[in-house]
């Protein structure tokens, strides 16, 4: 849709990536293009079709329409660098394919023992039983992951800040290691999104979202990403055509039109939960608040080195207290819901164990840790309702 490539802003961006009028034929979004069988007029032509790169050309429904092809094209745009992305039916399926598409038998993958609780099933299930070894690293290693790799080492994963925890990785000193030594690395990119940390410049090969969060942006669509740096695209896409992934053109048509408001929905996402976390920080019932802009959060200053924003999805560690307390404190809470997922318009509170998730590394929190998901209410109301509710913590 840019005509010019003078500098641009990100919601100037959002709004415009991806949209091409041949697919629109002057429509604002992307419509839906619904199909399984494409047509020709010819057998010459139907063979011709089936040698030809189907990417942006119609050849079967599986193989995407514009609709899908204009939102992979626009989270490639956003991703200076990048070469490629590929679309899922969710995040934890992206996460899949794109391991998929770097790993073999006897290889190894090494995972954050702060990941999210998903990644960690599939290095323990299906990447064991396809003969894939996973070992678990220390989130805050940095450059020290050069002393877990060995011959066998394939890919390394980041996800950066950690599912429930929050630690910032390095991912500059982790993939400078990675490339020296010939690993592939992947970041789950979910929490900052390419506006607030763009992977692909930063050196990494593959960068997933779960574009169930803030893409789509309204808790009501599932979609997954995985954009490719050069090099890595033609592998990604050939391993998703060959496990037969597609995301519907439904699902993409609503996070299109989800994605042209993230730039300002990140914003007011960002704004309202610094101030509810730097609030949190200054009540007697918070033990530590674990979001990355704040100095209490490990990580907090390659934080500061590397990001561009922070997004509204953060936890606090009660002092003291216990499951009884913690639940009255959510159970009351009248703007927050309880529930899983995250991005949406709505605030979310939810109770989160993530000794539970850990193998190599040990936490001594103070107290019990409650996760929040800032959402678009007046940060003034959520605020309120949160004092109620570490009321009813404190209470005996
Ligand atoms: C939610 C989430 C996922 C998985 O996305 P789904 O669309 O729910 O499958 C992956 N990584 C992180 C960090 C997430 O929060």
């Amino acid at each position: 849709m840019n005509k010019t490539d003078t500098p641009k802003g990100d919601s100037t961006r959002v709004v415009g990536a991806g949209r091409r009028k041949e697919w629109t034929q002057g429509i604002v979004n992307t419509p839906v293009w619904r199909a399984s069988t494409i047509l020709y007029d010819s057998v010459a032509e139907l063979r011709e079709a089936g040698g030809r790169d189907t990417h942006h050309r119609l050849f079967y429904g599986r193989k995407g329409t514009p609709t899908q092809w204009s939102l992979a094209d626009a989270l490639t745009e956003l991703e200076p660098g990048a070469e490629g992305t590929f679309l899922y039916p969710s995040g934890v399926a992206a996460i899949a394919a794109a391991l998929l598409s770097v790993l073999s038998p006897g290889d190894e993958l090494l995972i954050p023992d702060s990941a999210y609780d998903p990644t960690r099933a599939m290095g323990m299930g299906l990447l064991k039983r396809m003969g894939v070894k996973t070992r678990f690293y220390d989130p805050m290693v940095g450059a020290g992951i050069a002393a877990l790799i060995t011959g066998a080492t394939r890919a390394i994963l980041l996800e950066s800040p950690g599912s429930l925890t929050f630690e910032v990785q390095d991912v500059p000193a982790i993939v400078a290691v990675a490339k020296a030594r010939g690993v592939t690395t992947l970041l789950d990119n979910t929490w900052a999104t390419p506006l607030f940390f763009p992977a692909i410049a930063h050196g990494v090969d593959l960068t997933i979202l779960a574009c169930t969060k803030y893409i789509v942006g309204h808790s009501d669509v599932m979609l997954g990403s995985v954009t490719a740096a050069p090099g890595h695209f033609a592998r990604l896409r050939d391993t998703s055509f060959q496990l037969g992934q597609i995301a519907s053109p439904d699902d993409s048509w609503l996070a299109s039109r989800g994605l042209r408001t993230m730039a300002i929905r990140l914003r007011q996402h960002q704004a309202s939960a610094l101030e509810i976390a730097h609030w949190l920080a200054a009540q007697p019932e918070v033990a530590t608040v674990l979001h990355p802009a704040l100095p209490s959060c490990p990580g907090h200053d390659v934080f500061r080195r590397d990001f561009i924003g922070s997004s509204g999805l953060f936890s606090f560690v009660l002092n003291g207290g216990g499951e009884a307390a913690r639940a009255r404190l959510i159970d009351g809470l009248d703007h927050f819901g309880i529930g899983y997922s995250w991005g949406g318009f709505e605030s979310l509170a939810l109770p989160v164990d993530p000794q539970r998730h850990r193998s190599v590394t040990r936490r001594n929190d103070a107290g019990l840790i409650v996760r929040l998901q800032i959402g678009l209410e007046d940060p003034a109301d959520l605020i309120v309702d949160l004092a109620a509710g570490l009321a009813r913590f404190a209470q005996q």
